[in-house]
């Protein structure tokens, strides 16, 4: 997207992309380059759409659902125009460090906004994975919301106890422990007196996901996507995650509820 060699300047950005159309059209051509409208909704396979006349909005033929250019990619469901994204873009491509106050004066947005539009370019350009957890996770839900009893009594929840969550929204927590090991050295000023020093290999980490609800199928591919085959899950017994343990079909002899 916006190809170094045909946008030199921020002058270029500017003078060919002076509308939203503009923005769209150049999206499009680079997104359907063989010129089959892909629907990008999912489940549908649909390859046929018709066009607005707004030259922004395609509706699938297939599924009869609305999306333009940028459904699907990373400048989705904001209402910052094209134009700034694509200042944005440049300004990240071509300038090294651009903080979020800088943009925002740039590009004429709130520094939220600039924030978040950095987050998410960066999050696109860093073409990574998101790195895998490994080793030994703990896992366990939690319910966030308030206690039903400080609740004024029109608005309590009945029959909200217990793993009951009505009222809560359910959040897995996955929690990386940390791995050490430790070594045995000489003290770096008094000669002569070893010191055992702790070496951290992995830093403890934690990922969170609220979840629609507990179920083992809403779980178990969190689970099996967030962490690394070959590591070991911690649980409670709760039973969303007894089926993680190893499927003897596949060799692995390692503890219930490893991941594999
Ligand atoms: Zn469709």
């Amino acid at each position: 997207m916006l190809a170094a060699t045909e946008f030199k300047t921020i002058i270029d950005v500017v003078t060919r992309f002076p509308n939203e159309k503009s923005c769209h059209q150049y999206l499009a051509s680079r997104r359907w380059s063989d010129g089959v409208m892909y629907c990008p909704h999912n489940g549908c396979n649909g390859t046929q759409a018709y066009v607005f006349a707004d030259g922004i909005r395609y509706k699938c033929k297939c599924c009869k659902r609305l999306y333009t250019a940028k459904t699907g990619t990373f400048m989705e469901a904001s209402k910052i125009s094209t134009m700034k994204w694509f200042v944005a873009l440049y300004l990240v491509l071509h300038k090294k460090g651009v903080s979020s106050i800088q943009l925002s004066k740039d590009i004429g947005t709130t520094q939220k906004t600039a924030w978040f539009i950095l987050q998410r370019i960066r999050e696109t350009c860093s073409n990574e994975a998101p790195e895998q957890l490994e080793g030994t996770i703990a896992t366990d839900e939690t319910f966030v919301g308030g206690k039903n009893k400080n609740r004024h009594h029109d608005k309590k929840v009945k029959q909200s106890q217990g793993r009951s969550f009505k009222d809560k929204t359910p959040v897995l927590g996955l929690m990386q422990t940390e791995q050490r090991h430790y070594i045995k050295r000489e003290h770096k000023v008094i000669a002569g007196r070893t010191v055992i020093e702790k070496i951290i290999d992995k830093h403890a980490r934690l990922k969170c996901f609220t979840v629609a609800n507990t179920k083992t199928g809403t779980i178990q591919p969190i689970v099996r996507n967030v962490v690394k085959p070959g590591s070991t899950i911690v649980s409670d017994e709760w039973s969303a995650y007894t089926g993680l343990k190893c499927l003897p079909a596949r060799g692995c002899r390692s503890r219930e509820r490893a991941i594999c």
